[in-house]
C-alpha cells in the first residue's frame, strides 16, 4: 500500500503499479504510460485501518492531494478508500477498492459499543 502510494506520488513508476495490480482486476485499457502521469500532487497518506488474513488484506486509507499549481491556500482533496489486496509469489497486489466506504461492520468479538467492556457477543448481542 505504502509503496504504491509512493509510486503514485513520485510518478514515472507506471510499470511498478501495473506489476502490483491483480492482472485479472486491472482495467485492460490502463497502461503503464498512463499510470506514469501524476494527475495531482500527493501530500500525505493516512492509514486508518489494516487487516491481514493469510494472503488477503484490506487497507483503509485517506490520501491527501492537491491539483498541480494550486497554492497552499487551496484545501487539499481527500481520497478515502478501503482497498483489497492479495499476495501472490510474495508480492502484495491491489485488487480493487471502495471509495468512501461505510464503517466496517462491528465484530461480535469486539468490545461492546455500550461501553460495558465485555465482548459484544457476551453483552448486548447475547
Ligand atoms: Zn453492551
Amino acid at each position: 500500500m505504502r509503496s504504491r502510494y509512493t509510486a503514485f506520488a513520485l510518478g514515472g513508476l507506471g510499470d511498478y503499479l501495473v506489476r502490483t495490480w491483480e492482472a485479472d482486476a486491472i482495467d485492460p485499457a490502463l497502461t503503464a504510460e498512463q499510470l506514469d502521469r501524476q494527475e495531482q500532487q500527493w501530500l500525505r497518506l493516512e492509514i486508518l485501518d489494516a487487516h491481514e488474513n493469510g494472503a488477503k488484506a484490506t487497507v483503509e486509507f485517506k490520501a491527501h492531494c492537491r491539483p498541480f499549481g494550486a497554492g497552499p491556500a487551496v484545501t487539499p482533496q481527500v481520497l478515502h478508500e478501503r482497498s483489497r489486496f492479495r499476495r501472490r509469489q510474495g508480492l502484495w497486489r491491489y485488487i480493487d477498492g471502495i471509495i468512501d466506504p461505510p464503517p466496517a461492520a462491528a465484530s461480535r468479538n469486539a468490545p461492546c459499543p455500550c461501553g460495558s467492556g465485555k465482548k459484544a457477543k457476551r453483552c448486548c448481542l447475547r
